[in-house]
């Protein structure tokens, strides 16, 4: 089967000094034993009993055809990117595929606007460099999220005011029991707060394989959100560009958030909890200090990282495990913590964020 992704001209971005794919590439290769250490921001050392790294879409249909994933049965399979939003709280029984395809490429120009296609294996800062370096704007706001281009969908990632979706035009992918590909409009992702389809009834049965941008050579910058103003203005800059816009969000982003680098963790561990109105209005009277801000419809957004703070978490530590000095909605892995033992340290702040303001936290991570 020709794959569309193929027939669409997406071809992996190569040097010329490359041997051509086919040639210098070994076929898929699953591997046995294989430790995940260096394949999750949180640094858990797990094994996985199986691991294959797929790089082209004949990887994928290999994987399919010769019954080597079935093999491992419907949940038996775990598609990994960059690994920044998974806690593995235990050695993996089944496959791990890691996507690494390659390729980014500017396929469709109209007046302003700008078609650009990553293939899901690319890491997602180097895309939005590489789309602020040629002038495509849209994205800055989202400078420095770690993870690859093939999960951003997935939660529909955002930050400073901008989400993926708002430039999101459509996606690739591969159905893990058949090998059709399929394409997802920006309506079938149906994407919402940190949440898609495929964290929802497709989650784990497609590999996005790759996803298509619709940015703008003469993009309006967003800078009313969080520190933005004050960065470009300590920075001296009174017009900012893109370019701009996305040194500033890197600039601030260094200076809050933990490296995982240096300090295992998986940004924001929970979602900020959307509530009622009715029912903020009412938390408001007993908490007048309540940080919280307007939500679709007659819902508001509450800040996850305030509930902990009041309860008294922020710079807990416990051992290896514990909960960031400077940002309390991000645990963290001092060291040689088990997931194990980060999934209870969140429990915990889950049942009393709920005793003292009856507000349920949702994870935000993924739970292995
Ligand atoms: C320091 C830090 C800061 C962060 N800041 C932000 C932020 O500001 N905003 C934000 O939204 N997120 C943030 N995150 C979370 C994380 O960066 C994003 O969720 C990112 O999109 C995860 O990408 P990944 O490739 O690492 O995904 P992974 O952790 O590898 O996977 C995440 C999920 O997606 C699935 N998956 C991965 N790739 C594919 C694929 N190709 N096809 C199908 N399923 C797939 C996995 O099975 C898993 O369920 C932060 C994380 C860290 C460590």
């Amino acid at each position: 089967m020709q794959p569309q992704a193929a027939k669409n001209g997406l071809y992996p971005v190569q040097s010329p000094f490359q041997l051509p794919i086919s040639l210098c590439q070994p076929m898929f290769t699953i591997i046995e034993n294989v430790s995940l250490r260096a394949y999750n921001s949180f640094h858990m050392d797990v094994k996985s009993r199986y691991y294959a790294e797929v790089k082209s879409t004949e990887d994928v249909h290999e994987a399919i055809e010769s019954g080597k994933l079935a093999k491992f049965g419907e949940n038996g399979h775990l598609i990994l990117g960059g690994g920044s939003n998974i806690l593995f709280t235990r050695d993996y029984d089944g496959l791990v595929l890691r996507v690494s395809n390659k390729g980014i490429e500017s396929h469709f120009e109209e007046h302003d606007t700008v078609f650009v296609t990553a293939s899901a294996g690319e890491n997602w800062h180097g895309f939005v460099t590489w789309c602020v370096d040629h002038g495509y704007g849209g994205l800055e706001n989202l400078s420095l999220i770690p993870g690859n281009v093939g999960s951003c969908p997935i939660q529909n990632i955002g930050a400073y005011g901008v989400e993926v979706k708002d430039c999101f035009h459509s996606l690739e992918a591969i159905d893990l029991k058949t090998g059709e590909v399929r394409v997802f409009s920006k309506e079938e992702c149906r994407f919402d707060y940190r949440d898609s389809i495929f964290k929802q009834e497709l989650k784990g049965k497609y590999i996005i394989w790759s996803v298509t941008f619709k940015l703008n050579r003469n993009a309006q910058v967003q800078i009313e959100y969080g520190a933005i103003k004050q960065e470009l203005s300590d920075l001296e800059i009174d017009y900012p560009g893109i370019s701009d816009v996305s040194q500033a969000v890197i600039n601030i982003r260094h200076s809050k958030l933990p490296d995982p680098e240096k300090l295992g963790n998986a940004g924001s561990f929970f979602k900020n909890p959307v509530v009622d109105l009715k029912f903020a209005g009412k938390l408001k009277e007993s908490f007048p200090n309540l940080v919280s801000y307007p939500a679709n419809g007659d819902k508001v957004k509450l800040a996850a990282g305030w509930l902990i703070e009041q309860c008294g978490w922020k710079g807990f530590r416990d051992g290896y495990v514990g909960v960031h000095e400077s940002q309390a909605l991000i645990l963290v892995n001092y060291g040689n913590a088990k997931g194990s033992e980060l999934l209870t340290l969140a429990h915990k702040i889950q049942n009393s964020v709920y005793d003292r303001f009856g507000v349920k936290l949702e994870m935000e991570v993924n739970i292995i």
